[in-house]
């Protein structure tokens, strides 16, 4: 597994033997205790290794990452993309959050494991998080939020640019809709004082000898975007409203 990790993520990241050992011990844990929980559909090390690893790694390729940003990952379920980037960049401060509480618990159980350092979780709705009466505010303190399979983008707007700090980015990964997507949400990136600099496509890329493994071949094959989204200015204090309104109403 180690090799075909650092194979998979090398055009995006070089992966040293310390690094690659955590992802070993990260996919142990994460499979044990995918028998009693649901944390991932998908439970062989070769799928683990390139649908979450490597696919949650492809975000350091637009450049933004640094051990001196500060990250949040949103809705992060069983880690991803945030668990990959905190095991790239070891000194980067990462908050993990995600409203089911039983995702935290056994993220903060797998990061102690793990050994990983200033890296914070919270269990809550991300909405909550920015709203004028949360009692610690997260609103525009952040450089980068990240969200990987959240919601439709125009819906995920709404939760995720008011965390960013004016001057950072929201980069949200997403599959073949991400074009549709991107242009459904333009008002919302708009009004959330955003502006979406680019939908860029991943090229994921094999050594010839993987490509007969059917994951490997559906892999390089899998149409992956990053939305990447700057904030501009600042978020309007009306926003993000209750879940229900943006669901009911996106912007
Ligand atoms: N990002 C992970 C990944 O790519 O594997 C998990 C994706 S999972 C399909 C969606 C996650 O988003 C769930 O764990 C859910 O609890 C969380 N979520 C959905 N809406 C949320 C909200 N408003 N605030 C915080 N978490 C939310």
């Amino acid at each position: 597994m180690k090799d075909l990790l650092y194979r998979a993520s090398k055009p995006f990241t070089e992966l040293d033997s310390e690094k690659l050992s955590k992802f070993e011990e990260f996919t142990r844990i994460m499979t044990d205790v995918n028998k009693s929980m649901n944390i991932t559909a998908i439970t062989d090390s070769m799928g683990i290794a390139l649908k979450h690893h490597a696919d949650s790694l492809s975000i350091i390729s637009t450049g933004l990452f640094s051990s001196d940003k500060k990250v949040c990952d949103i809705g992060c379920g069983g880690g991803f993309p945030g668990i990959p980037l905190k095991i790239a960049f070891p000194q980067m401060y990462i908050n993990m959050i995600d409203s089911t509480e039983k995702k935290i618990n056994y993220l903060k159980n797998t990061a102690c494991l793990l050994g990983l350092e200033n890296i914070d979780f919270t269990s809550a709705r991300a909405e909550e998080l920015t709203r004028p009466e949360a009692k610690v505010s997260h609103r525009e303190k952040y450089d980068i939020a990240t969200a990987r399979a959240v919601a439709r983008l125009n819906v995920l707007c709404e939760l995720c640019l008011p965390f960013v700090k004016p001057g950072g980015y929201f980069l949200s990964m997403k599959g073949q809709k991400a074009p549709e997507e991107a242009a459904e949400a333009q008002n919302a990136v708009l009004q959330l004082g955003g502006k979406i600099k680019e939908v860029r496509k991943i090229n994921f890329t094999l050594p010839e000898e993987y490509l007969s493994l059917p994951d490997a071949a559906e892999f390089c094959n899998s149409e992956r975007y990053i939305v990447i989204i700057e904030k501009i200015k600042k978020t309007p204090m009306n926003y993000p409203r209750q879940y229900s309104a943006i669901k009911k109403k996106p912007l």
